[in-house]
């Protein structure tokens, strides 16, 4: 690629979007944001727009759209997109080379997926649209010519420790198995007790990494290995009894691979999320991330362990999820963002998660993922269930007095 890389950024205002600027700026004669693209939140957006000077900038809700324009009205002549029709058109748009996929949750899905069919580089933080949909999305990569940069730190380790093939698609020459590490999230060392009374604030309270509310409670249940595990599956192209789940509470060492004659590569750093976007970005190159350098005589100690799927069901749900197939994976994503939500919003208690996550997947009939289609109308049967069981274990009092 020659010439500075045009930058769509999804997600911009979000925990990866930020580190993603936060590399970019480091290096203005590689990279431009050329696109911006948030949700809802106007002044993050309009400072982002004031600093990167991006040629387009979409927000989802139409409400803060036309905010975002009077306040950028003579600020700036970045030109403002609204709605989710936007994400896609600055996700396949001819002039920009590489997407940052970093919207949270299914929502991020049909712009990952535009990208992909429009053969882009697609620096993937959103797993959900892999989780989803993955059989689609990486056809799609495939018929395009896509390359697909995993953003996600254990699969950017992965893909780092893989022999590489020449045309940047890791193959599995050699490798026994794949050793993904969790931190195991902040409750690791709670009782079960302790772990059903949880509040959000304790929840979000992530030992080693800095990130988002959802993908906070998703490492807080190991829900996030699970969707991690389903990722692997479908990037590496390897069956689920090929990964390994580590805990591992350091948050060093972000995955390893394991060779046939007994090597173990692994990827270690400070758990900084601009050392796999800075990846993403030079890729084949190394660039300056702005990371601080490991110091292994500080650390002095790691330490690994095995995860403990007792007190963490929703590691086996994704497992039953992934071996179900189909839509069963898009199900499991569904409820579990219904159930995150709810449990954010003070609804449910935090043992309700798996519990809603369980009755959505005996409930929906899995089918083959055909088309986007298919994948979302599993999705939306995956939420309807997913409420009505909210509801059922929503601790909140009901309307007249009750409960
Ligand atoms: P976040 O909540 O901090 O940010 C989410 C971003 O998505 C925001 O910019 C928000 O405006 C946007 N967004 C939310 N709903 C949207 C919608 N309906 N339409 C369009 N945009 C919408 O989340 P995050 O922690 O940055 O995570 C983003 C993605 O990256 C997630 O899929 C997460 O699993 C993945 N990821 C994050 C980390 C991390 O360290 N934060 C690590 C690995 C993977
Ligand atoms: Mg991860």
């Amino acid at each position: 690629m020659s010439g500075i890389q045009q930058v769509a950024v999804l997600g911009s205002t979000g925990s990866i979007g930020v580190s993603t600027l936060d590399v970019i700026a480091r290096h203005p004669q590689r990279f431009r944001a050329w696109a911006l693209a948030a949700h809802r939140s106007v002044d993050t957006l309009a400072a982002q727009c004031e600093a990167f000077h991006p040629r387009y900038a979409v927000m989802v809700d139409p409400d803060a759209a036309e905010a975002l324009r009077k306040r950028l009205a003579g600020a700036c002549d970045t030109e403002v997109l609204a709605g989710a029709e936007g994400l896609q058109r600055i996700a396949a748009h001819a002039d920009v080379d590489a997407v940052m996929a970093a919207i949270v949750g299914a929502a991020g899905l049909p712009s990952t997926l535009a990208a992909a069919e429009a053969g882009k580089r697609i620096l993937l933080a959103n797993k959900e649209s892999l989780v989803m949909a993955g059989h689609l999305l990486m056809a799609a990569a495939r018929k395009a010519g896509a390359l697909i940069l995993p953003i996600d730190s254990e699969h950017n380790a992965i893909f780092q420790c893989l022999p590489q093939g020449r045309d940047a698609t890791p193959g599995l020459d050699g490798v026994s198995r794949i050793l993904l590490t969790a931190s195991g999230g902040p409750f690791r060392n709670w009782t079960a007790e302790a772990i059903a009374a949880a509040t959000p604030a304790e929840a979000c309270a992530h030992p080693n990494w800095s990130m988002g509310r959802k993908i906070s409670v998703d490492s807080a249940t190991l829900m996030n290995k699970g969707l991690e595990l389903i990722e692997a599956c479908w990037l590496f192209d390897v069956a689920p009894s090929r990964v390994e789940i580590v805990v591992h509470p350091e948050s060093i060492v972000h995955s390893l691979v394991q060779y046939v004659d007994g090597s173990v590569l692994a990827q270690l750093g400070n758990p900084d999320m601009r050392t796999p976007i800075a990846y993403g970005l030079g890729w084949p190159q190394r660039i300056d991330a702005g990371v601080a350098p490991l110091d292994l005589v500080a650390l002095s100690r790691l330490h690994f362990e095995a995860p403990d799927e007792g007190r963490f069901p929703c590691l086996r749900l994704a497992r039953e999820a992934a071996a179900a197939g189909g839509t069963a994976m898009a199900v499991c994503n569904a409820a579990n963002e219904v159930a995150v939500q709810a449990f954010l919003a003070g609804d449910i208690g935090f043992n309700a998660i798996p519990a809603v996550i369980e009755a959505a997947l005996a409930a929906v009939r899995v089918v083959e993922p055909t088309s986007l289609s298919v994948v979302e109308a599993a999705d939306r049967e995956a939420r309807d269930i997913a409420a009505l069981q909210v509801a059922r274990y929503s601790s909140r009092p009901l309307a007249g007095g009750e409960n």
